[in-house]
C-alpha cells in the first residue's frame, strides 16, 4: 500500500468519524421540545420513514427513567412506535407493506430521543400519492412535525401541525 493510498483512507476515516459524531450530537442537542422530525426516503421500491421524537413530545420527560411508573411509560410508548399504522400509513395505490421496523429510546444527559423506522416495499410506487400522517393522534405533546421528503423524482419540506391529518407526495416516487 503506498502512502498517499493510506492518507486517503486514514482521511476517509477520520471524516466519517467526525461526521457521524456531529450527527448524533447535533440531533440532541437542536432538538426542540414540541418538535419531532420525520424523513421519508426513497431508494427503488423501498420506502423508509424515519421518526426523530424529543422525549418531552413522547412521554413528557427526557430524564433517565428509573422509577417503575416512566420505566411503564417507555415500555408502552415503544409498544406504541413498534407499530406503523401507529406513526405512518402509505396510502393503498402504491401497494406498500412493511418489512421492517425499530423503536428506540437514546439518553444523552438532561435530553432523551425516541427513534423510529419503518421500511416499506411497494408494488407501485410510482402510484404512492397520499402518507397518512397518525404521529399526533398518539402522542399529544407534539406539536409540530417537520418533515422531509426525499423523493427519487421530487424532494419536498414540510411543516405540519396536530390538524393535518396526511400530506400529498404526488410524484415524488
Ligand atoms: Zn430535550
Amino acid at each position: 500500500m503506498n502512502t498517499l493510498f493510506k492518507i486517503v483512507i486514514l482521511l476517509f476515516l477520520l471524516s466519517s468519524f467526525l461526521y457521524s459524531h456531529s450527527a448524533k450530537k447535533k440531533s440532541l442537542d437542536k432538538h426542540v421540545h414540541g418538535i419531532s422530525t420525520l424523513k421519508i426516503a426513497q431508494d427503488g421500491n423501498i420506502i423508509l420513514f424515519e421518526f426523530e421524537m424529543p422525549g418531552n413530545d413522547i412521554v413528557g420527560f427526557e430524564y433517565l427513567a428509573k422509577e417503575k411508573e416512566d420505566i411503564k411509560k417507555v415500555e408502552n410508548a415503544i409498544n406504541i412506535l413498534s407499530d406503523y399504522k401507529n406513526m405512518v400509513i402509505p396510502s393503498g395505490s402504491g401497494e406498500c407493506q412493511i418489512d421492517s421496523y425499530s423503536a428506540n429510546i437514546l439518553n444523552e444527559g438532561k435530553h432523551s430521543e425516541f427513534l423510529s423506522s419503518y421500511k416499506f416495499k411497494c408494488k407501485k410506487i410510482k402510484d404512492l400519492k397520499i402518507i397518512y400522517i397518525k404521529f399526533f393522534k398518539n402522542f399529544e405533546n407534539g406539536n409540530k412535525l417537520n418533515i422531509k421528503v426525499y423523493g427519487e423524482n421530487k424532494k419536498s419540506v414540510y411543516v405540519i401541525n396536530k390538524s393535518k391529518k396526511l400530506i400529498n407526495v404526488k410524484n415524488h416516487f
